[in-house]
């Protein structure tokens, strides 16, 4: 049985103190989860936020990492600094990355090599534009970022990963893929990733859904077979929101 996590991806929201009282106030109302919590803040609030999560069951995490240990790479972040900063996990290869600053798959299994190798856990977006879902190319494009992004890693490593479907026009837009739509991409990735790794592997990896989220449509995803639980990013700014999501796992 994979345990099932709801991760909230802040992007470039709130000051250190909006997030610290955000996170205060997760904490007191969380109460008994069976589910893995993870809070993605911005690179400033990090240690703000480590600091209150401390010693309770949320956990931490950041939103992009650069792969080196540490260099010459003006406004980057490394791994170890965010091992420094108490992250366990670190979202890899956001489409708003791919999109925006030109990331790309190649730069993504860097990262995601090197977040293994200092104990972060990834967690790896895949997703299709609108015109690749019309043009029929969905599984064709998850397939290929997928493959790319897992390139040279051991089953084992495999196993222990965080994917996160998210359609890119499903991104902020109020639009959610049906519940049928994320099944089929969940379970296709899944089913890839037993070709490629075993059937071990693949039905240990965490494979999440993203794209509006939000508490109304959460149950209905998350009680879908393949969907391991959400990466959400509007709805994880305010507290009620979040938690009616952690809520509707059951
Ligand atoms: P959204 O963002 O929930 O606002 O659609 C999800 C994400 O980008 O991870």
């Amino acid at each position: 049985m994979r345990q099932k996590i709801i991760a909230g991806n802040w992007k470039m929201h709130k000051s250190r103190a909006d997030a610290v009282s955000f996170v205060q106030e997760l904490k007191n109302n969380l109460g008994d989860t069976r589910v893995d919590v993870v809070i993605c803040p911005p690179f400033t609030a990090l240690a703000a936020v480590a600091e209150v999560l401390a010693g309770s069951k949320l956990a931490l995490g950041a939103q992009n990492m650069h792969w080196a240990d540490q260099g010459a790479y003006t406004g980057e972040i490394s791994p170890l600094m965010l091992q420094d900063c108490g992250c366990r996990y670190v979202i890899l290869g956001h489409s708003e990355r791919r999109q925006y600053f030109g990331e790309t798959d190649g730069q993504v299994n860097q990262k995601v090599k090197a977040a293994l190798a200092h104990g972060l856990l990834p967690v790896v977006c895949v997703g299709e534009t609108l015109a690749q879902r019309q043009g029929g190319l969905t599984e064709t494009v998850v397939g290929s970022q997928t493959a790319a992004a897992l390139a040279g890693l051991t089953p084992e490593q495999v196993a222990g990963l965080v994917i996160a479907y998210e359609p890119v026009w499903a991104i902020g837009t109020g639009q959610t893929a049906s519940e049928q739509d994320a099944q089929q991409v969940n379970q296709y990735i899944r089913a890839l990733l037993a070709e490629q790794y075993g059937q071990a592997a693949a039905a240990a990896v965490r494979i999440l859904y993203g794209g509006s989220v939000k508490p109304a449509n959460a149950a209905s995803l998350l009680a879908q077979p393949d969907i391991d639980g959400a990466l959400v990013g509007g709805a994880s700014l305010k507290a009620a929101d979040f938690l009616g999501i952690i809520q509707a796992v059951g």
